[in-house]
């Protein structure tokens, strides 16, 4: 079996709570698993990875993206709308999206995120018009085991369309029964439930504005026969939550609790406007949170109460979201976003450097029920990821080099990233596929798909 011995760490930030951050430190790596965590581990043969003036870490959890997003990036109609105006407006765009698009943009947001640290990726994939986009799982499954990521997929749907006061097109809406059996073909399909799967699929309508209460409580029913987790959007905007009173006569979470949707199999993305009784609500059932705040600040959405959450107990993971509101899937970006807003919002005490490390990390693993990821320790997953320090942009800030690496920094690409055991980037380039090819395929697709949208 392949083994690697990551050597004489600047520090290993393990994440575990009986190991800690170890100066000096070594990781053994035996085929797809961490093996040994400690100092001058013996290399037996094993392949040398130098970390003289690297900080390694477990690699990043991204809880929530929409990949096909890096499709319709920073267009000017939108750069500067609200939630539910973006959303109306590319709609319009989205809808004319194929299989082979998802493809190509999912190959550049895998891409991006192994790039900044991140090694296993939850996307949201919402759009699936029979005909030309009718299996976007299968091309976002592709795109993950050629760029080397962990992936977990959630079929996303729409059921309520403008004709019946939702928000999306009538075109990109489907019945219940072929969302129902579809979500089933693709959990049989591509769904892995083993110890350090590589793929795992979750089930998740869209946002209380894109689907019927109907389909929310039938997806929750399938979901826990097949033995799948749950995901959708919350409680992101005060217009979502108007949307909510008038159509539902409750707040947001209140009304997923009426359609079976709390609980610790359930994680919902952004959850800004949830107020202290529903902070409880969320930690005495477990349910999960996507924090995504770049996307809040991108939006103007506000700010997520994440602080009030974590001394709550609510399982909290970091998330880039898509890549229209981002507009980029770097993921120690979002960290660094993280360690900054809240010190506006709650005080400059309220997110350590630490905290949100936690957070990109364990806080991840759990909201996607994943007990294999997030440390460094013998017998979890070997997903790793190695940030150089010893350029100009960190002098002087060695001191603490692990918060260094949120609070300084010109350039957010980690220098090594393995995942299950792989080297998929080395020298802060992708291994296994050429950048400047899936850039130029991107921008094709992109071209062709803004021309067929008429924009
Ligand atoms: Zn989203």
């Amino acid at each position: 079996m392949k083994r690697i011995l990551i050597r004489n760490a600047l520090l290993v930030a393990t994440q575990d709570d009986a190991l800690g951050e170890i100066p000096g430190g070594d990781v053994l790596i035996e085929g797809p698993v961490v093996r040994a965590v400690g100092k001058n581990l013996p290399a037996d043969g094993a392949e040398i990875i130098d970390a003289t003036d690297r900080v390694v870490l477990p690699g990043f959890i991204n809880t929530h993206h929409h990949l096909y997003q890096v499709l319709t990036r920073n267009l000017p109609a939108v750069q500067d709308a609200k939630l539910f105006d973006w959303l109306v407006y590319l709609y319009d765009v989205w809808k004319h999206i194929r299989s082979e698009d998802v493809l190509a943009a999912a190959r550049v947001g895998l891409g991006e995120l192994l790039l900044t640290g991140c090694t296993t990726v939850a996307d949201h994939h919402y759009l699936v018009c029979p005909g030309e986009c009718a299996d976007p799982f299968s091309a976002e499954a592709q795109a993950a085991e050629e760029v080397g990521c962990r992936l977990h997929l959630t079929r996303g749907s729409m059921s309520l369309g403008r004709s019946q006061g939702g928000l999306p097109p009538d075109t990109v809406i489907q019945d219940e029964e072929s969302i129902l059996c579809d979500s089933e073909r693709v959990v049989a399909a591509l769904h892995d439930p083993a110890p350090l799967s590589r793929r795992r699929v979750a089930l998740a309508p869209c946002s209380p504005f894109s689907v019927t209460p109907s389909i929310m409580r039938k997806v929750a029913e399938l979901a826990r026969k097949l033995g799948v987790r749950l995901h959708t959007h919350l409680a992101e905007t005060v217009d979502e939550e108007r949307f909510c009173l008038e159509r539902f006569g409750k707040r947001p979470l209140a009304y997923m609790e009426d359609v079976g949707w709390v609980g610790p199999d359930v994680w919902m993305a952004h959850c800004v406007y949830l107020d202290d009784d529903e902070i409880r609500r969320m930690a005495e059932t477990g349910t999960g949170v996507a924090h995504c705040p770049v996307s809040n600040l991108r939006l103007g959405s506000g700010i997520a109460p994440v602080p009030k959450m974590l001394a709550a107990g609510v399982p909290v993971g970091l998330a880039v979201d898509g890549s229209a509101s981002n507009d980029s899937s770097n993921m120690l970006r979002e960290l660094k976003t993280a360690l900054l807003v809240h010190r506006v919002g709650s005080g400059v005490s309220a997110m350590p450097a630490r905290a949100v490390l936690r957070l990109a990390t364990r806080g991840g693993a759990r909201v996607l029920g994943r007990d294999d990821l997030g440390r460094l320790a013998p017998g979890q997953a070997a997903d790793i990821a190695i940030f150089d320090l010893s350029g100009m942009a960190y002098a002087g800030a060695h001191g603490d080099p692990l918060a260094a690496l949120l609070f300084c920094g010109i350039d957010d690409r980690a220098e090594t990233v393995l995942v299950h055991g792989d080297v998929v980037v080395r020298e802060r380039r992708l291994v296994r596929l050429d950048e400047r090819r899936l850039a130029h395929e991107a921008r094709a697709a992109a071209s062709a798909l803004l021309e067929r949208a008429g924009v």
